[in-house]
C-alpha cells in the first residue's frame, strides 16, 4: 500500500491486530516513515439501514461513497485519502456493533469525518444530509464552522 503522506513510499506493515470482524493494520513508510493504520474488512457483516421514512435497505457502500465524493468533488483531498476515509466510516458502523443503523446514524459518522478533513465538503454533505430548509440554518451552520476554526 502506498504512503498516504508523501505519497511516493512504500508501506511495510509493523503492526496488526484483528477483532471479529476487521483486520486494523498499522503501516510505516518506507520513503519517508510516515505511520498510519488502515483496517481491512474480514467480512462485511450483513447491515441493514433504516431510512428516516421506516425503510429499510441493505447497507451499501457505494452509495456512502458517492455521497462523499460529490462532497469532496474539486477539493484538495487525494484518492487515497478518501479511500481511507471510506473505510474508516465503514469500519465505525461495524464498531457500531448493529445489525440495523439508521441513516442518521451513518450520517453523522460522515459528516464528522468530513469535518476533519475538509470544511468545505463538510458543508456540501450536511447541506444535503441535513436537507436544511432555509439558507438561514445553512448559514448559521457555516458560521458555527467557521468560529471553531477561529479558536483553533
Ligand atoms: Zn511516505
Amino acid at each position: 500500500m502506498r504512503c498516504t503522506e508523501c505519497k511516493k513510499g512504500d508501506t511495510k506493515v509493523i503492526d496488526s491486530r484483528d477483532d471479529e470482524k476487521t483486520i486494523r493494520r498499522r503501516r510505516e513508510c518506507l520513503t519517508c516513515g510516515y505511520r498510519f493504520t488502515t483496517y481491512e474488512k474480514i467480512e462485511l457483516p450483513a447491515i441493514r439501514i433504516e431510512k428516516r421514512d421506516g425503510r429499510i435497505e441493505n447497507y451499501d457502500c457505494g452509495k456512502i461513497k458517492s455521497g462523499i465524493l460529490r462532497s469532496l468533488e474539486k477539493r484538495p483531498v487525494d484518492e487515497i485519502a478518501i479511500c481511507n476515509l471510506i473505510d474508516d466510516i465503514e469500519h465505525e458502523i461495524i464498531m457500531l456493533g448493529k445489525k440495523v443503523v439508521p441513516s442518521v446514524e451513518v450520517g453523522e459518522i460522515v459528516s464528522e469525518k468530513l469535518r476533519k478533513i475538509d470544511d468545505v465538503a463538510y458543508l456540501r454533505f450536511i447541506s444535503v444530509y441535513k436537507s436544511f430548509s432555509s439558507a438561514k440554518s445553512f448559514a448559521s451552520e457555516a458560521k458555527k464552522l467557521v468560529s471553531k476554526n477561529t479558536r483553533k
